[in-house]
């Protein structure tokens, strides 16, 4: 981490913004090893290989995912993939990451280029987090593991592309109220314990008016019922995997204080246009006939106008979601974060 990122920081005890930062190890890039501490109550938080860990408050649930993504990591050490390699994700199945790029691509398309903080949740390899950062964003990359994750984001870095990493929950987030002028979440909601939480944490540390933009949640849809693929699964049992229809979605983003709009995914556009259809996705059949169709224009704009919302709620796509922070509901949203 820089120290700028002080500006953002909060404590997570006591919720004092008097944070002291102290310098044990620098490179050129960052500060590598330190600590923040709270000159009120007291609490250190440390940095390690340039990571603030701010996961003081966590559960059963963050430290059995914690453990998960360890084994991972050691089992993909044996794989001998090169760190490079690993940062833009080259060991997820190629389908799934093809997918979850062309949407964040779509995104970067909407986002206009920006100075402020922005937030990513769930940050992984942090390959979102650079894209942000090449927007001109100030992007900090949350997670609750560096094992894989935070720790490959150096590899993004270059002269150009710089974000802080810190080690934290989104239901306890170590940051001041109204700072984030853009937050985002590639595929990292659904492993919630609590989307309601999730979503008043990151409203309160939004700027009035800030941006909200969700992709890649997987959607589940009423039709899934009567199915046992219910898509794909990024890990095993032990990280939380919460498939929401769209109605839950909807709801609980309006009840967080956010208005906005639910877009087509792009990678679903660009599968019908090619019939790039494969066993992994969803409704695999009616996928390959709703392609066929595809290619007249008056069915391309009945699927993605008319029948859309029926589409989510029957078949239920990736959600991808752009909204902002409505200052009506500002007074609503408390700081309810463990002070
Ligand atoms: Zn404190």
């Amino acid at each position: 981490m820089r120290s700028a990122l002080i500006e953002v920081l909060k404590c997570l005890r006591c919720g004092t913004d008097d944070l002291h930062f102290i310098i044990k190890k620098k490179d050129d890039l960052e500060v590598t090893q330190g600590s923040v501490t709270c000159r009120r109550c007291g609490l250190t938080y440390s940095i390690k290989d340039g990571i603030l860990n701010c996961l003081v408050y966590s559960d059963s649930v963050v430290r059995a995912a914690r453990r998960v993504y360890e084994k991972s990591k050691e089992s993909l050490v044996k794989n001998d993939i090169s760190p490079q390699k690993l940062a833009q994700r080259e060991h997820l199945e190629s389908n799934y990451r093809h997918d979850t790029v062309i949407n964040f691509n779509e995104l970067l398309l909407r986002l206009n280029a920006e100075q402020g903080w922005a937030l990513d949740i769930g940050a992984g390899t942090c390959w979102t987090t650079a894209g942000l950062a090449g927007r001109g964003y100030r992007p900090v990359a949350i997670d609750i593991s560096a094992d894989n994750k935070l720790e490959l984001g150096r590899q993004h870095f270059d002269k150009d592309i710089y974000f802080d990493r810190v080690l934290a929950d989104v239901n306890h987030l170590p940051f001041r109220p109204e700072v984030f002028s853009l937050a985002f979440a590639s595929a990292a909601l659904h492993h919630s314990r609590n989307l309601d939480l999730s979503l008043s944490q990151i409203f309160r540390t939004m700027k009035s008016l800030g941006r909200l933009e969700i992709a890649n949640e997987p959607v589940r849809g009423l039709a899934e019922a009567f199915q046992t693929n219910i898509g794909h699964l990024e890990g095993p049992d032990d990280v939380i995997e919460k498939h929401y229809g769209i109605r839950t979605w909807m709801k609980a983003l309006e009840r967080a204080g956010f208005a906005g709009r639910y877009l087509f995914p792009d990678n679903i556009r660009q599968r019908l246009a090619t019939g790039g259809f494969i066993g992994r996705h969803k409704f695999y059949y009616l996928a390959g006939f709703t392609a066929k169709l595809y290619k007249f224009p008056w069915a391309k704009f009945i699927l993605e106008r008319i029948l859309f919302y029926s589409g989510m709620h029957l078949f239920g796509l990736p959600l991808i979601y752009t909204g902002e922070k409505t200052p009506a509901n500002q007074n609503l949203a408390g700081d309810n974060d463990g002070k």
